[in-house]
């Protein structure tokens, strides 16, 4: 069997996830894929300013323990589980830090939560100790030929990749589309790279829009500047804590629960304990900010009027505006954001393999057990999007080693059943 090329746009915890497992596989002498990595900024770059999602100061929510291998309960690799989660255990979080020479001191100031950046740094320790093969540059363009992708990145001369499949990770760009209106206006790119220049605007009555983990970082950050109000616009009754207790952890860990759960369920838990939710951590700072206060509503449209911003609101009881001097357009990625990668023929494809228009319903809907869509040949793994039928750990760093698990053994068994097929129909 030939071993099947993966390439993986983007090069956060999943890409590293995926190519140390890939690693341990192959140590193991056991079937694993070839595992390339196409990063548009270099390893990690999400965790720091570069990225535009923090300024890398702030620290991780989940523990850093969930890190590339949790929860170390593998199940694919029939009579060699133990040996894979032991050998995965070389690219955890305590191994870097006994590797860096602070794991006594990190213990000894009570396990601290790393700051963004120190977890950039040790994504980028796991690609060293996995040889993984990263290729610096932005994947613009996928399509489907020959039954294979064909990948075309930034940079006129660079030849396009050729994948058996594509795994597309992380939340899209850190822009909002209001942005061109003015510099009163910022999406979380343009915010984070104000306060790396401390050239965010001293207002009076700055707004906050979303109140999720896009949100949070930025709401930790606005309470050390100056603004006389800070409004936070989210459409949901009020501001909500994430359900961070064990039996709402355990069902990000455990994806065997989530099975047993009806759709009304799974999306009751991702609304309390993941969308649209700050940590207990930002609403502690919020409670004693008399600054901050919660406009519920959803903002319908947003207008720069001489030196202050004009937003539209949509709330239960009808639309009002109000006017900011400063607005920070914190409402995260959007969710089908990499659909705008693929050409029109690999659309084509997909639309086919869901069974009609690529809506996010349809395709969250299509993500089956490997984390790739339903149907599609070639493989295209859609990890981000596996929340709703996987289990809501898959899209975060709930159970990157249940990820990798899947996605490698998903894309070993499919090349095994492919190259049988071929050899079946030759002979
Ligand atoms: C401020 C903030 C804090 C968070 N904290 C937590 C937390 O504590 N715990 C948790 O579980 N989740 C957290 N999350 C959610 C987090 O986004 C995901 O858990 C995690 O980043 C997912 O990792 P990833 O590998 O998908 O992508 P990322 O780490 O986001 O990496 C994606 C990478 O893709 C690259 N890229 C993008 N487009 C292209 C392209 N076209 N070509 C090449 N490269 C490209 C980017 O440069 C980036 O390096 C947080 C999110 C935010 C915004």
């Amino acid at each position: 069997m030939k071993t099947p090329l993966l390439v993986v746009i983007g090069g956060g915890p999943k890409a590293l996830a995926v190519a140390a497992k890939a690693k341990v596989l192959g140590d193991l002498g056991l079937p694993a894929p070839r595992v390339t990595i196409v990063e548009k900024h270099g390893i990690g770059a999400n965790w720091t300013v570069v990225g535009g999602w923090t300024d890398g100061t702030h620290r991780l929510g989940t523990n850093p323990e969930k890190d590339l291998g949790f929860p170390y309960r593998s199940v694919d690799f029939r009579g060699f589980n133990r040996h894979v989660d032991h050998s995965m255990s070389r690219f955890s979080w305590s191994s870097h830090l006994i590797a860096a020479g602070t794991f006594g001191e990190w213990i000894d100031r009570g396990r601290p939560a790393p700051r963004h950046r120190e977890w950039a740094r040790y994504l980028q320790w796991s690609a060293q100790q996995a040889d993984a093969e990263v290729v610096l540059a932005e994947a613009e363009q996928l399509s489907i030929v020959d039954d294979r992708w064909v990948i075309r990145c930034g940079g006129a001369t660079e030849e396009p990749l050729v994948a058996d499949a594509v795994m597309i990770t992380g939340p899209g760009a850190a822009h909002s589309d209001w942005e061109h209106l003015g510099d009163r206006i910022a999406g979380p790119s343009k915010f984070w790279n104000q306060v790396a220049d401390r050239s965010v605007p001293v207002v009076n009555r700055a707004a906050v829009i979303g109140a999720g983990e896009t949100a949070g970082a930025i709401l930790h950050q606005m309470s050390t500047l100056d603004a006389m109000s800070i409004s936070v616009i989210a459409p949901r009754a009020s501001l909500f804590t994430r359900g961070e207790g064990y039996f709402e952890n355990s069902v990000f860990t455990d994806s065997v629960r989530w099975n047993a759960l009806s759709l009304v369920q799974r999306r009751e838990l991702i609304n309390r304990a993941d969308r649209g939710v700050l940590s207990t951590r930002v609403m502690e700072e919020l409670r004693l900010d008399t600054r901050v206060g919660h406009v519920e509503g959803r903002v319908s449209g947003v207008q720069a009027v001489g030196d202050h911003v004009t937003v539209g609101i949509d709330t239960a009881s009808g639309y009002v505006s109000q006017n900011f001097d400063y607005v920070i357009d914190a409402r995260g990625g959007r969710d089908l954001w990499m659909l705008d990668l693929l050409d029109e023929s690999a659309r084509d494809r997909l639309e086919l393999a869901i069974g009609g228009p690529a809506t996010s319903e349809r395709v969250q809907m299509s993500i089956e057990r490997s984390m790739a869509v339903d149907g599609l040949g070639p493989a295209l793994f859609l990890p981000s999007l596996a929340a709703l039928r996987q289990g809501p750990g898959f899209p975060n760093l709930s159970c990157l080693g249940l990820l990798s698990d899947r996605v490698c053994a998903g894309l070993m068994e499919s090349t095994t059943l492919t190259t049988s097929l071929t050899n079946g129909a030759r002979s």
